[in-house]
């Protein structure tokens, strides 16, 4: 396709899909090892809010949980580990006891700066 390099538009003013060049790196690990650099609960974009008051202690969320992110103390179930916990929301659906519940990490953020 012919392009006008001022503008990047083709002839027949279409714009021009920008070659791999042109564009800023993104979503490539540069660095090998880079993963040490931060933790899985950074991209996180639900939080699992956990509701002991519900909580049988039957541990099916910690069976099921991918990350290890059900924190165990003294044999019983003591939280989530935000730091992690990547939010997929496996142990809120696999709870048969509706004691985990899904909220938009933003609206968790927003709730713990009130808060402060
Ligand atoms: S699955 Fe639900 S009820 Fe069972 S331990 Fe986890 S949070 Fe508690
Ligand atoms: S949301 Fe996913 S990663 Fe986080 S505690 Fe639940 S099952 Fe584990």
């Amino acid at each position: 396709m012919k392009r006008d390099p001022a503008n990047n538009i083709s002839v027949t003013g279409v714009p021009s899909p920008k070659s791999w060049r042109e564009i800023p790196i993104g979503g490539v690990i540069t660095d090998a090892g880079n993963s040490e650099e931060y933790h899985t609960g950074g991209w996180r974009s639900f939080r699992p809010i956990w509701d002991w008051q519900k909580c049988v202690n039957c541990k099916v969320c910690w069976i099921y949980c991918p990350d290890g992110s059900i924190r165990i103390r003294d044999g019983a179930v003591a939280g989530i580990d935000l730091d992690y916990c990547k939010g997929c929301g496996i142990c809120s659906k696999e709870c048969p006891h509706d004691a985990i519940k899904m909220i938009e990490e933003s609206a968790a953020e927003a709730e713990a700066k009130v808060k402060q």
